[in-house]
């Protein structure tokens, strides 16, 4: 029986799994996910913990509560994957042969630059990042105790998860001080290593016209190379400087390091490099990748991952039947972009182009807001939509 490998078992290794034990029975593949946590966190929902609009224990489910039976977790950390020989190195288990082998490992925060963002985070007075729950609880905390100056919202590089994430934070907080009537006693500012707020149209020009409507001042092609939280300013590589009393910072995102380990797999940042629409390695003809593990250029997103997931099933089921596959990803993500209280508005774009229009609208706040959750754990990750 053949043996497809899937290392990580974040959202997109348990999207994939479930789908495929769904399509084949145990008597004809046998699935085997390797995962080092124990915790599956949905992490798409640290934006609404920052506001107060979910509770960090809603997000956190044990990781075997999530595969169906017939799929074999084993919990433990893959060190390298060797594919000359078809197997990875565990750090417990020693090593796992595969036919075929997913890679689903995710990306991960780096912390050494720019300078002093590591200090600053640790003392956590005034710099903070939602990118990981403990963050996102304690800017919670933080925001709730504010009571006038300069809030800052900091992107250091891209590619990172969920790239609106950032501007979400912005204009909910710019929301927020005015529904605790203290925006006349507030300065907003946002800035990116972009050229401009956002990269998609009718997005881009949606989101510019916000920011400048309520006062959001955008510093483009800022890549910072220095945080001094003391003193409450951020420095860039041109020596552009912004000051700001709470900043919320978006550390630089890289792949993990086994792909570092695994000669042939990833690039200089450790994104798995695969064919955008095949999702097969650009180097291994049995090495797949999904999810924030690859270097897809589009959104790092769930969202994503759940049309990815879906492709590379049916990728799998010719395969599998000898056929040559056809199914491609098109590059689909639609990301919820919360304005403000009560409205969300849905980029929704693939590849080539955008598919909805750039509307704000409460019922796009109720999905995101009170479905999307229950959706992600009850179907979603079940690979039934
Ligand atoms: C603040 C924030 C807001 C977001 N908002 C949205 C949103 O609104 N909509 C949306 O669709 N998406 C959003 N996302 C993005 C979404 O959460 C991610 O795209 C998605 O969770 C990525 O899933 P993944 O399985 O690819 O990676 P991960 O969820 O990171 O999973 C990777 C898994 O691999 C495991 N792993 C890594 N290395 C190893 C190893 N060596 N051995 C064994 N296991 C390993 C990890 O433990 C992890 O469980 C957001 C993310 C963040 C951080």
């Amino acid at each position: 029986m053949k043996r497809i490998l899937v290392l990580g078992g974040g959202s997109a290794g348990v999207m994939f799994s479930n789908r495929m034990r769904r399509e084949f029975g145990q008597d004809e593949l046998e699935i085997v996910v390797i995962e080092k946590s124990e915790k599956h966190i949905y992490q798409p929902a640290f934006t609404l913990v920052v506001f107060d609009l979910d509770d960090p224990k809603n997000l956190v489910r044990p990781t075997k509560d999530l595969f169906f039976d017939g799929i074999k977790l084993v919990i433990d950390e893959v060190t390298k994957i060797h594919p000359e020989e078809n197997k990875v190195t565990t750090t417990k288990n020693g090593d796992y042969s595969y036919d075929y082998l997913v890679i689903a490992t995710g990306g991960r925060l780096v912390y050494g630059e720019p300078e002093g963002m590591k200090e600053g985070l640790e003392k956590g007075t005034n710099l903070f990042t939602f990118y990981n729950m403990d963050g996102a609880v304690k800017l919670r905390d933080a925001l709730k105790n504010f009571d006038g100056g300069t809030i800052a919202s900091t992107v250091c590089e891209m590619p990172i998860k969920c790239p609106a994430a950032p501007m979400k934070f912005i204009m909910m907080a710019e929301d927020m001080s005015r529904r605790m009537g203290i925006r006349d006693k507030c300065k907003f500012v946002f800035t990116t290593p972009m050229p401009a707020v956002f990269s998609r149209q009718p997005y881009a020009s949606k989101l510019e016209s916000i920011f400048k409507a309520r006062g959001i001042e955008t510093v483009p092609n800022f890549t910072p190379s220095e945080v001094d939280h003391d003193k409450g300013i951020i420095k860039d590589f041109g020596g552009k400087e912004v000051k700001f009393d709470l900043m919320s910072i978006t550390p630089p995102h890289e792949g993990m390091s086994l792909i570092e380990n695994s000669e042939g797999v990833g690039d200089a940042a450790n994104w798995v490099t695969c064919d955008k629409h095949r999702m097969v390695s650009k180097k291994f003809e049995n090495i797949y990748g999904i999810g924030d593990a690859t270097d897809f250029p589009t959104s790092k997103t769930a969202s994503g991952i759940r049309k990815q997931a879906k492709v590379l099933v049916s990728i799998f089921k010719a395969i599998l039947k000898g056929e040559a596959p056809t199914a491609t990803y098109d590059g689909e993500i639609i990301c919820p972009m919360l304005t403000r209280y009560n409205r969300v508005m849905f980029a929704h774009f693939n590849y080539e182009e955008a598919i909805s229009p750039a509307i704000e609208s409460y019922a796009n706040w109720v999905l995101k807001v009170h479905m999307l959750r229950p959706l992600y754990f009850n179907l979603m990750l079940n690979g039934l939509v």
